[in-house]
């Protein structure tokens, strides 16, 4: 497949450069010296690499679709809650645009776009260019754009599906999204999270029959998100069944955070059983979860009676919070509320129980 694609793209360069020289030469325009080709060739590069995960990039927003990574060279920028960050990595053999849907009605037709329109710019910028070459009257600009459009129109050559290190090509990528499947199962498991951190849908917005599928195997984070997404969507019983499975994976030193937190929360709010959520939430104490641990303290301080101090921790925890941003903030904030109106309820039991005993 390697050899195919390298094979392409060499009689496509050199039809393209005979044709070029061609129409060139009849002009009189002579040919760019080595050193000024080879850095018109790094422009060329830079400017095909743009285009195209613009192009990406492009259908993504007109989707609605939040970009959430993406990579060039040596550096890579991730989103993070607030504001983007930089990463410095080894040197990448391109750019990428990672982004993440508003919702996953229509996932693939959504997901089919995106991935078509990387190379679709390209075209139309490889085209472009090659009109800029062919209507210029000036040697210089005739073969710098010349080159441009030869790069550019390799851009269309990512949709040959191919696929090397886990990295697949926009085509290979497309293959699989028309196919179905279990491909799309774990793409949707890689997003899930992201795309309820960082856009509008929340947990129990997952599409439900695959979360079900995944959380088959003994995957704790698979089997995390099936919790997550019921616990959303109110079904507490099978919520429940999932944290049981995923509590009884979990290494006893050192589960993630995120893992123990949720199973704090559970046990404190919705099994009334403190001992067992003091265990999980000390065991998440060095990690970083900040809100998740605000949550699993307010719920913690609900079961064990301190009615007051679950109100303070949960409304210090939604004022955190801020106005929600996405999906996961309100997921958060309704989690927190149900340890309010647990507290309210209960703390107003134990008023009345007061009042009837006096
Ligand atoms: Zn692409």
């Amino acid at each position: 497949m390697i050899f195919a694609i390298v094979l392409a793209a060499y009689i496509f360069c050199n039809v393209a450069t005979r044709y070029l020289n061609g129409v060139g030469l009849e002009r009189g325009f002579p040919p760019l010296s080595t050193g000024v080709w080879w850095i018109v060739f790094v422009l060329a590069l830079i400017v095909h690499l743009v285009t195209h995960e613009l192009g990406h990039r492009a259908t993504g927003m007109a989707l609605g679709w939040r970009c959430v990574r993406f990579g060039f060279g040596p550096f890579e920028f991730y989103r993070e809650k607030r504001g983007w960050k930089m990463l410095r990595v080894k040197l990448l053999p391109g750019a990428f645009v990672r982004q993440v849907p508003p919702e996953f009605t229509g996932f693939r037709l959504q997901k089919s776009a995106t991935l078509l329109s990387g190379p679709f710019s390209s075209l139309i910028f490889g085209l472009l260019f090659a009109i800029l070459t062919l209507t210029s009257s000036d040697a210089f600009f005739f073969r710098v754009f010349g080159l441009f459009s030869m790069v550019c129109f390799l851009g269309t050559l990512e949709l040959i599906p191919r696929e090397k290190n886990g990295i697949g090509s926009d085509g290979y990528r497309l293959w699989q999204v028309i196919q179905g499947g279990p491909p799309i199962d774990d793409m949707i498991r890689e997003i899930a999270c992201e795309s309820s951190n960082f856009n509008r849908p929340r947990w129990r917005d997952w599409p439900r029959e695959i979360i079900a599928r995944l959380a088959i195997g003994h995957d704790p984070y698979n089997i995390y998100l099936a919790y997550l997404h019921h616990s959303d969507a109110g079904d507490w019983k099978a919520a429940g069944t999932y944290m049981r499975q995923l509590v009884a994976l979990l290494p006893e030193a050192d589960p993630s955070p995120y893992y123990a937190c949720e199973a704090a929360y559970w046990y404190a709010a919705r099994q009334g059983d403190p001992e067992s959520a003091r265990k999980w939430l000390e065991r998440a104490d060095q990690a970083a979860a900040d809100e998740n641990r605000r949550r699993a303290s307010a719920a913690l301080a609900l079961a064990d009676g301190q009615f007051e101090r679950a109100t303070l921790l949960a409304t210090q925890a939604i004022a955190n919070i801020g106005t929600p941003a996405c999906g996961s903030d309100q997921c958060e904030i309704d989690l927190l509320r149900y340890v309010l109106t647990q507290s309210a309820a209960e703390s107003n039991i134990g008023a009345l129980k007061f009042a009837a005993n006096g």
